[in-house]
């Protein structure tokens, strides 16, 4: 029986783009060395790619970490004007920033059905950005909770982070179902959580075999998916 429907956000609620990381990282290359930005820019994507690697790619979800640290592991000199790096990271971000056309429609359907609603991301991005994001789209409301591993010790795959999202939504993993796009950390770390998993393929992500409950091209497909197979 499902009391809840948790989602992933990157390319599962939103849109999952072909982004220039290296661009986004040189908005603030740029107010940390504007004379020099290049070089700069490389080491602060070098910096999130090892984040990632190490926590997510490689590792079990053990450590977290909010895009200041990144920031400040380039830029380790307190003079730097860290904050504004910041801001004008996250601005470049903002313009590519979209939601799945039809996340609003799917997180309404779940509430119609009396289904708690919750948003699990992997994320070093601060919570006021991705709350202001989801408001935006509409989306903020129809979550009951959400849990953003920048706030987090722990990220997917590892069950602290899983439970973490259930607890807030006061659901035990069995009734839960979560939907995301990649594999290792989305859909076998649910799993090994006790929940449920639905994969949404065809994403440009890692890769790996696992195999979910269900699986789905679009997110549009999923309250008729519900509905269905995974209902009983
Ligand atoms: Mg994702």
């Amino acid at each position: 029986m499902i009391e809840a429907v948790l989602f992933d956000w990157g390319g599962t609620l939103s849109t999952h783009g072909d982004w220039d990381l290296l661009g986004m990282w040189r908005a603030a290359a740029e107010v940390l060395a504007p004379d020099d930005p290049d070089p700069v820019a490389q080491a602060l994507l070098d910096a999130e790619l090892a984040w990632w690697h190490d926590r997510v790619r490689d590792g079990d979800g053990t450590g977290s970490g909010s895009t200041e640290d990144i920031v400040r592991s380039v830029a380790a000199q307190t003079h730097l004007p860290v904050q504004q790096a910041l801001a004008a990271y996250h601005g470049a971000w903002e313009e590519t920033v979209d939601h799945d056309p039809s996340a609003e429609v799917v997180l309404q359907g779940c509430k119609a059905r009396g289904w708690k609603t919750g948003l699990l991301s992997n994320t070093h991005w601060p919570r006021e950005l991705h709350e202001r994001w989801l408001a935006e789209a509409g989306l903020l409301d129809l979550l009951d909770a959400r849990v953003y591993t920048s706030d987090l010790g722990h990220m997917k795959p590892h069950p602290i982070a899983f439970h973490t999202l259930l607890d807030a939504v006061d659901v035990r993993p069995e009734n839960a179902v979560f939907v995301g796009d990649r594999p290792r950390d989305d859909i076998r770390g649910a799993q090994a959580s006790g929940l449920r998993a639905v994969l949404l393929t065809g994403r440009a992500v890692e890769q790996v075999e696992v195999v979910p409950d269900a699986e789905l091209a679009e997110l549009a497909g999923l309250l008729a998916l519900l509905d269905s197979d995974l209902s009983g």
